[in-house]
């Protein structure tokens, strides 16, 4: 029996958490062997190592390309990941995960070199091209010969663009497989007490999307969001290292010092910050994978973006996207403080089981 090589490229928090699952599964099957490729395109403690050491997942190779423009880490992926594939042979498949530039490099290295591409996470769509991460999908779909699809949308978006039905597979989330694994060591994380706020109503934000923390105005609408929430509730905001830049560039950093409600903290390891989701009363962000993780455990999220590319988590989920308005904003905590904010319901197939369909799907066609 021929054993069929599968690459999956990872460069990002999101990515990492996306395929926690797919070593263990494809031990199960003696004619699959799965190698994850790391980029380094996130590459410090808290953005990568703490997620690979939660999740006991060793990269079987590191490219450890600089840090750099996104020009030049697509340049430094494609050189880098072209040399492992000559020195190593090629698989016999190539999967690339969500919509990061890691994902376009290793897609469009693997089209170079004539490996059929798999691309998990696809067929998603925000419809606006001001989105870096947008343009990366449109790219990975246009060039890939796989489609593992989280919603139903992403099947209509990829028949609307012309993919073969039979190449389209829908799998569900396994975003969601890493959650349900890992659930009893979520549960037993201390950050709560750690951050001193286990007795207290408490709201949890992010922020790191170029839109809201690239610009000055932008940085200045959020700190007048934070003053509203803390007036009724904590506020618990771990900090993109991308807006740490910014807030320190435009000389905002010192902002939440003199307000007693706000408790900033670094990134958060995945333990830690799915307990502060799972504790807190609503979440206030602007990131793609926390819509889905606030859907699965049913928690309120406000998403302050004019749109999304996972409509489900608003469809069928609890999440909404809320404009960058201080009053709308206002509106829809009174809602959840209140009781009043809508209930939502797990969408189809996020069950904790999509990298087993995706690898028993795989064995099937390679
Ligand atoms: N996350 C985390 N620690 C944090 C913030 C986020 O573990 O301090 C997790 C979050 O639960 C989700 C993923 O990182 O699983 C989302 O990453 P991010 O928002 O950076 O990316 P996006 O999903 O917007 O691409």
């Amino acid at each position: 029996m021929a054993v069929k090589h599968i690459y999956i490229v990872v460069g990002t928090r999101p990515n990492f958490i996306k395929v926690t699952q797919f070593k263990r599964v494809a031990a199960m099957y003696e004619d699959i062997e799965i190698k994850i490729i790391h980029t380094g395109q996130h590459y410090d403690t808290k953005m990568a190592d703490v997620f690979f050491e939660q999740f006991e997942l060793v990269p079987d190779h590191f490219l450890n390309i600089p840090p750099g423009s996104p020009n030049s880490q697509t340049a430094e992926i494609m050189l880098r990941l072209e040399k492992l594939i000559k020195e190593n042979g090629a698989p016999d498949l190539l999967m690339v995960v969500g919509d990061v530039n890691s994902t376009l490099a290793a897609a469009l290295t693997g089209y170079k070199l004539s490996i059929p591409v798999a691309h998990l996470e696809s067929g998603l769509r925000s419809f606006d091209r001001t989105m870096p991460e947008e343009i990366n999908r449109i790219l990975t779909d246009e060039i890939s010969g796989y489609f593992f699809v989280t919603e139903q949308s992403g099947i209509n978006n990829l028949a609307k663009e012309g993919k073969p039905e039979d190449t389209i597979f829908f799998v569900g989330n396994t975003m969601i497989d890493t959650l349900v694994a890992f659930k009893t060591k979520i549960d037993q994380s201390t950050i709560t007490a750690q951050l001193n706020i286990a007795d207290e109503r408490f709201a949890l934000m992010t922020m790191h999307r170029p839109a809201t923390v690239d610009n000055k105005e932008g940085l200045l609408k959020l700190l007048t969001v934070i003053e509203n929430i803390t007036l009724y509730y904590k506020l618990v905001f771990p900090i993109h290292p991308r807006t740490l830049k910014n807030l320190s560039d435009f000389g905002l950093a010192e902002s939440f010092n003199t307000n007693k409600n706000i408790v900033t903290t670094p990134p958060l390891d995945y333990f830690s910050f799915q307990k502060l989701i799972a504790s807190s009363e609503f979440v206030i962000t602007d990131s793609g994978g926390i819509q889905e993780e606030t859907t699965f455990i049913q928690k309120p999220c406000l998403t302050l973006r004019p749109n999304t590319e996972r409509p489900v988590t608003c469809t069928e989920g609890t999440n909404t996207l809320v404009p960058f308005d201080a009053d709308c904003i206002a509106r829809y905590i009174a809602e959840i403080h209140n009781g009043q904010y809508k209930s939502g319901k797990i969408p189809d197939l996020w069950d904790g089981k999509s990298s087993e369909r995706i690898v028993r799907i795989l064995a099937d066609i390679l």
